[in-house]
């Protein structure tokens, strides 16, 4: 009987005993004493039962309210409409936060128990208003949120000190809640209470349902919820991205780990972020995780014998090396066993930089401009850049907004590196500067190749990029003028890619602009991406010295674009090389201060000799039967599609396979080199740099030309 009646107790404090007793009857004992308890207890309830209200009535808000009826009224309210399941369990509901109406129910105490991203928006912008319309002074406020410190210093700041706080974690839910709450952790801090007598009635709601109450200050919560909770969410968040499925073999061990993936992976993701972005010991815990993925990926490499010494750095074995540096490799190789090579393939422009610019060079050295300038560069320089993208390029940058890199593939690596995270996808148009997809894989990120064609003369295609883009793209990369192509895109194939961008569905992307070769430009203007309407936000601008000055050793190149990402880009840099050198730097400067008259003077010569270079390569390779070239509008390649001459069968034999195994038959058998197209995404082409003198160029075409008609079919 005894027990009988305590188990009922447990359920419902209010039971009562019914029954046909003799009456005259006398309980004795046990159940005598349990008599006189419960009335006891029944007047003690009577005085202490609470009006709760609970703020956001969603996953967990209708978990807790489960318990609390038993206990005291409840009322809740929600963005959501949760009426119907709020009068099955009893709780009268407020529909969409009528915070008047909630408060009119003279509430003792508020559980917040929104998600953690909405809830400074929902205190400051709705509760805290209300509460002072409706005039309440007293009343204890009760987080429960996953982080701690967050809540804590949002409620100080902005509730009256009449309002009490206490900051919970009731560090369970629904599914480990389901059955009890028996000896389950509910930690809490009482931040500010004056009515300990509401307060300590409120937790013993827990205390009844044998919680292991920690008392525990916000701050040391988050320190060792980073280390445990933070960690099994993110640790099911992985497993869940490997896709773990059910097998004839499960162990026990692997089975506790699906249970994990489902568990960790059915709370909300609001709650999963929630406990990264508020809670600062989150982000350590995922360095320490990824360290700890290496050094335990590295022991095991290590175990091998032959890796003792050599082992190298994961990311470092998987990059590519650069084609073009091999090509140029091969050629040296060639030369030293006494063969003359002609070389088309060296991305350098054959001619010298503007007398002014070597004057400045020497003047900076016996000046003794010889020592290190700002990170980011000298102002001096950066003021020269800032005037001549406004004068020349149509856009405007503050000095913060410029970073000058040792060349443009630096402020490249940097800028990818800067934006660029895991899970994210970068666009490269196809055929590509051959270090850009390495880049983006130094990025932890993904390229996403989108081929153009020559028919299309390497244009990119809207229809392509649209095809390409996902929620996970981060950036578009445009190389304009193209290396390797020489493609040029016009302000109106430009606006096609930036209207492309500006769509609702698409603002996420950003678009690393490299502008390199914009001073080589023949028909076709050269638009400064950024120029373009919204785009000067969205666009990491690249340009540099090596190309229209001729400035390639120098090895001076710049970054425009946000402030926010330049300064990080210039942090990074002072981390790898610091400045760019302070000689090329007051080279740099003389190159931008050229008079008009003087630049003009000096380009309209190259550009005049490269016109005639491009015009002859052009017609000489398109005269080379089955061969489709278009005729470029920038920079100093052609890139013919050679595609008809793969299978073909080489006087020694051998079979042309592909764009490599033809450029190595063009080098070795006719001593021309160029670049095969695999390099840079296509290996149906090859590319042809013409910056070179006429009789180089005459000779290695002519070469080409007899190496491919000696090509026979098998
Ligand atoms: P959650 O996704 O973290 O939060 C859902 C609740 O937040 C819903 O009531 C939702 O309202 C409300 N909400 C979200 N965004 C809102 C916005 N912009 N404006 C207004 N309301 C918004 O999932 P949860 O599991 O229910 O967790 C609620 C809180 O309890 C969180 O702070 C969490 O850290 C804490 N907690 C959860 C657990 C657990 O096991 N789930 C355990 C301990 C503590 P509607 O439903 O009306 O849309």
């Amino acid at each position: 009987m005894k027990n009988a009646l305590n188990h009922l107790h447990e359920f419902c404090a209010l039971v009562k005993v019914f029954g046909s007793y003799p009456t005259k009857g006398v309980l004795l004992g046990d159940v005598k004493q349990f008599k006189a308890g419960l009335k006891n207890e029944r007047n003690t309830v009577k005085e202490l039962r609470l009006k709760i209200g609970i703020v956001g009535f969603g996953n967990f808000g209708q978990f807790l309210a489960n318990t609390f009826v038993r206990y005291h009224d409840v009322v809740a309210t929600s963005r959501t409409d949760y009426s119907t399941i709020a009068e099955d369990m009893n709780v009268t509901f407020v529909p969409m936060f009528d915070l008047d109406a909630f408060f009119a129910h003279k509430l003792d105490v508020i559980v917040l128990a929104m998600s953690i991203t909405s809830f400074e928006k929902i205190v400051t912008s709705a509760i805290i208003p209300a509460l002072k319309k409706s005039k309440v002074e007293k009343l204890l406020i009760v987080d429960v949120l996953s982080v701690k410190k967050h809540p804590k210093c949002v409620l100080l700041q902005h509730c009256i000190p009449s309002l009490d706080i206490l900051c919970t974690h009731p560090m369970f839910g629904p599914e480990s809640g389901k059955y009890s709450w028996n000896n389950l952790p509910m930690v809490y801090d009482k931040v500010r209470i004056s009515r300990q007598y509401v307060c300590d009635r409120f937790l013993s709601i827990f205390r009844k349902e044998n919680c292991k109450m920690i008392e525990m200050s916000c701050e040391k919560h988050d320190q060792d919820a980073a280390s445990s909770q933070f960690i099994t969410h993110f640790t099911g968040r992985i497993l869940g991205q490997l896709k773990l499925k059910h097998s004839p073999i499960d162990t026990t061990g692997f089975t506790s780990l699906l249970e994990l993936v489902d568990n960790t992976c059915q709370d909300s993701y609001d709650l999963f972020y929630g406990l990264y972005q508020y809670n600062q010991n989150s982000i350590a815990q995922i360095t320490n995780f990824q360290n700890s993925i290496e050094i335990l990926t590295r022991r095991l490499s290590l175990m091998n014998p032959k890796n003792q010494h050599y082992a190298i750095n994961q990311l470092i074995q998987n990059i590519a090396p650069s084609k073009t540096i091999q090509i140029h490799a091969l050629t040296k190789q060639l030369e030293a066993q006494g063969n003359q090579i002609v070389s088309l393939c060296v991305g350098e422009p054959d001619f010298q930089p503007h007398a002014a610019i070597l004057d400045a060079t020497k003047e900076a050295v016996v000046q003794g401009a010889t020592k290190y300038t700002a990170v980011g560069g000298s102002t001096e320089l950066k003021r020269s850049i800032q005037t001549y993208l406004e004068n020349e390029k149509h856009v405007k940058y503050d000095l913060n907004q410029i970073l000058v890199s040792n060349g443009g593939k630096q402020a490249i690596y940097q800028a990818i590196l800067t934006v660029c995270s895991p899970s994210d996808e970068v666009v490269v148009p196809s055929p590509y500067w051959v270090s850009y997809p390495e880049i983006v894989r130094l990025a932890h990120a993904t390229p996403v190749i989108v081929e153009t064609n020559v028919q299309d003369e390497y244009l990119l295609s809207v229809k392509h990029l649209e095809n390409a883009i996902t929620s996970n793209t981060r950036l578009l990369v445009l190389c304009n003028p193209s290396n390797p192509t020489g493609a040029t895109h016009s302000k109106g194939q430009l606006e096609a890619i930036a209207a492309v961008l500006r769509k609702p569905s698409n603002q996420h992307i950003l678009v690393l602009s490299d502008e390199i070769y914009e001073k080589l430009t023949y028909e076709v203007e050269h638009v400064c991406f950024a120029a373009l309407p919204g785009m000067h936000s969205r666009t990491l601008l690249i340009n540099g010295f090596s190309k229209g000055f001729a400035m390639t050793g120098y090895r001076l190149g710049y970054l425009a674009g946000p402030s926010e990402i330049v300064q990080k880009c210039t942090i990074l840099q002072g981390q790898i090389t610091s400045c760019a050198s302070s000689i090329s730097q007051r080279a740099g400067v003389a190159a931008l201060s050229l008079s008009d008259d003087d630049f003009k003077a000096y380009n309209a010569e190259i550009i005049a000799n490269m016109v005639e270079k491009r015009n002859f390569a052009h017609e000489k390779v398109s005269s080379i039967p089955h061969v489709l070239c278009p005729r470029p509008t920038g920079a100093f390649y052609l890139f013919p599609n050679v595609k008809y001459y793969f299978g073909k069968v080489t006087p020694s034999g051998t079979v042309i396979q592909n764009s490599e195994d033809l450029c190595v038959y063009l080098i070795e058998e006719f001593k021309v080199a160029v670049v095969p197209g695999s390099a840079f995404g296509d290996d149906n082409s090859i590319r042809i740099a013409y910056a070179t003198s006429m009789e180089n160029l005459e000779t290695g075409l002519l070469s080409i030309s007899k190496g491919l008609l000696l090509l026979a079919s098998p």
